[in-house]
């Protein structure tokens, strides 16, 4: 795809950045980088087209969605293999990514236009007022949006903000931008007008010019990053939402059905190479069952398959996307060997197969003293250390900064479900990971330095819009007057706080 060449903000001599496939390592296009005058501009045409956009209505915004995703679908293939081509990722993981839109698509389609019809609420005195909320798009919502899930991690949090009137400035990550640009030229395609959804290339400096120009700020990515836009955002007092690492617990309880739970934990751990924000990256077994446990992880995970083919379900990992990641990982898992972790399997690069290919790997006698049990790990690791009982678990659970998703596996899914809401994340999957991603009427998101704001759901959408209440008076009974009580007044709104004591679900 030639990307510079297609850019209408293109200028002579102006910086680009080359794309590359991770499995080959080849050149695949370059994006220029917008400068803060070019990002500037754009917001300028967002601001002009957002009005229109907004009068549309939801329910047409709605059909252009709609007619978008229909359009992915009937395209899925090459969707599929523009996605894999700068991530290096399997076949499956990049279906997974354009169906997941797909249905994010599908449940605003339905649910949007109830979550955002204006509500009535109960005024002060009934019969006379009338108290309702409108809601409001912010205007320009900005997205910088991580290299892991090119199509998931971008569009899944930004349909909701079309869905609610605003327009959109769209900065994908320098690594996997092709796969934006595509989506976004789709986009346009099914007549959502150009200015309404635009994107924007380069890398953190022009990120941080378009946090400048935005009213509302969406992220995904790196703590640090997510900090300092957060900051600035401040700064502006502009909201923000932001969704960042993870290190995801995931506890075997001794009544765990064991090959569920050690599969469980190849999915949660392993899927996308492991360079998920809700992976599976530390495991807790109770000990009556951790050397069975750990007997049949390691089965399951030799039992991968690892490679550039496009078999659908016999590929179950492919490259990871980011040297610098790989390089992470590596460190990691030589510092827990040297303080005394177990290589259970893998540890490897597989140059034989792509320059970033990393084996499976599972490590045991781990503890909290090693980064692998603290850091984020953004490759396919699975640390496991034994615990003494279900409360150990939790505690060792929340002993860290993060707090994004986790999973428990136990028969007992009444004392799973009240072990669950004890540890400190965002959500938490018993019996099962990641299914998160797959279920767009749950919010997602972090606790702790995990993050703010939640995508998905109700809640998702509402955070694209800032709420307008409205109070309207009839008049009734009233009389000229220079100050808002006289004694009548005051004498009906004493009156009435006493009734809402007494009839709550009439008057409250
Ligand atoms: P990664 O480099 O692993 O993708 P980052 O959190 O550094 O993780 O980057 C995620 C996104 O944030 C990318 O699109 C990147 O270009 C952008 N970015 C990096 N630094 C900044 C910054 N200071 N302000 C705004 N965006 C930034």
């Amino acid at each position: 795809m030639a990307v510079m060449e297609k850019s209408d903000v293109k200028s002579a001599g102006q910086e680009a950045i080359p794309v590359k496939n991770p499995v080959t390592g080849a050149t695949i296009g370059s994006i220029p980088v917008m400068t803060r005058d070019e990002v500037q501009a754009a917001a300028q045409r967002a601001r002009a087209a957002q009005p229109a956009w907004e009068a549309l209505g939801v329910k047409e915004r709605a059909k252009l969605l709609l007619k978008w995703s229909d359009a992915l679908i009937a395209d899925l293939e090459n969707a599929i293999r523009i996605i894999r081509s700068e991530t290096g990722k399997n076949r499956m993981g990049a279906w997974e990514e354009v169906i997941v839109i797909a249905s994010t698509v599908n449940y605003y389609h339905y649910r949007a236009p109830g979550i955002l019809r204006p509500q009535s609420r109960r005024p002060l005195v009934i019969g006379k007022q009338k108290a309702k909320v409108y809601y409001k798009p912010h205007g320009i919502c900005g997205f910088i949006t991580p290299w892991n899930y090119p199509m998931l991690n971008a569009l899944q949090d930004l349909i909701p903000a079309l869905f609610a009137g605003n327009t959109v400035l769209h900065k994908p990550s320098e690594v996997t931008p092709l796969t934006s640009i595509y989506a976004v030229e789709l986009m346009h395609k099914v007549g959502i007008p150009k200015d309404v959804i635009q994107i924007i290339t380069g890398a953190g400096t022009t990120g941080a010019a378009l946090v400048d120009v935005v009213d509302y700020v969406a992220f995904t990515g790196s703590t640090a990053t997510g900090r300092k836009i957060a900051m600035r955002c401040a700064e502006r007092l502009i909201p923000c939402s932001l969704e960042l690492g993870g290190k995801d617990p995931l506890i075997v309880l001794k009544d765990a059905n064991l090959d569920l739970a050690a599969s469980g934990t190849v999915v949660g751990g392993l899927d996308n190479a492991g360079q998920i924000c809700i992976s599976t990256e530390r495991v807790y077994v109770e000990d009556p069952v951790y050397d069975q446990y750990v007997e049949k992880l390691k089965y399951y995970v030799q039992q991968m398959n690892i490679g550039t083919g496009d078999g659908m379900f016999d590929v179950h990992m492919g490259s990871m996307t980011n040297e610098r990641e790989l390089l992470k990982v590596e460190d990691q898992v030589a510092e827990a060997v040297q303080k005394g972790a177990k290589l259970v399997t893998g540890g490897k690069r597989r140059p034989d197969i792509g320059p970033l290919f990393y084996e499976p790997t599972v490590l045991t006698d781990v503890n909290h003293d090693m980064k692998v049990m603290r850091e984020e790990t953004f490759g396919p690791v699975i640390p496991v250390m034994r615990v003494k009982d279900a409360d150990e678990a939790i505690r060792l659970a929340n002993d860290s900064e993060y707090g994004l998703s986790g999973a428990i596996y136990t028969h007992d899914l009444k004392r799973g479900e009240a072990l669950a809401t004890r540890v400190q994340s965002g959500d938490m999957h018993i019996n099962c990971t990641q299914w998160i991603f797959g279920m767009p009427s749950l919010p997602m998101g972090g606790v702790k330095n995990s993050g703010l704001g939640r995508r998905n759901g109700p809640e998702g959408l509402l955070r694209f819009v800032k709420s307008q209440s409205l109070v309207i008076d009839n008049q009734l009974m009233d009389k000229p007057k220079l100050t808002q009580l006289d004694p009548f007044t005051m004498r009906v709104a004493l009156l009435l706080m006493k009734l809402r004591r007494l009839l709550p679900r009439l008057l409250v």
